[in-house]
């Protein structure tokens, strides 16, 4: 059998993911990468317009959890901000993180969408643990030197579907 490592959806940003709609198809929580998904690399500042998304995103009922495989300190520091839980050191694409999340929170599968913008950790790791996912660009092509070098790959790869 093949399997497809296509992420489920593409989008530009997180702010174009639909979260009416997201809550039409019953979804309960929705697993957020941080870094360039929320905001750019190491940073602490998170812009007004992701702040409402996230509110929003609240105030229907959608529990927004961030997982990162950066260090856990600013992760919990962002996510306190924000009314979230935080999964730092999540070492994504590894399911031990997921599985943590979805127990913790009574979750199952299918109430739960996954986004993120690196196909080898957030996409193929929701796709491994058969979670919906979606694909954002990232916010800023800084990104750090292991990182860059992934991206080319993944770029590569993605290129037919974007
Ligand atoms: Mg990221």
């Amino acid at each position: 059998m093949k399997i497809n490592w296509y992420p489920d959806e593409i989008k530009t940003s997180l702010l174009d993911v639909d979260l009416d709609q997201l809550k039409k198809e019953e979804i309960k929580a929705i697993i957020c990468d941080v870094d360039n998904t929320l905001c750019t690399h190491d940073a602490l500042v998170i812009s007004d317009e992701k702040k409402a998304w996230i509110r929003k995103a609240q105030d229907l009922g959608l529990k927004v959890i961030l997982i990162s495989n950066n260090h856990g300190g600013r992760i919990q520091k962002i996510a306190d901000d924000l009314g979230c839980q935080a999964y730092g050191f999540s070492l994504k694409p590894l399911p031990h993180t997921y599985m943590k999340i979805l127990k913790k929170n009574h979750l199952k599968r299918e109430q739960v969408i996954c986004i993120g913008d690196q196909l080898f950790t957030d996409i193929w790791g929701a796709k491994g643990m058969k979670l919906r996912n979606i694909y954002v660009r990232p916010i800023s092509e800084a990104d750090i030197f292991y990182t860059r070098l992934s991206r080319k790959i993944e770029n590569r790869i993605l290129k037919e579907r974007l």
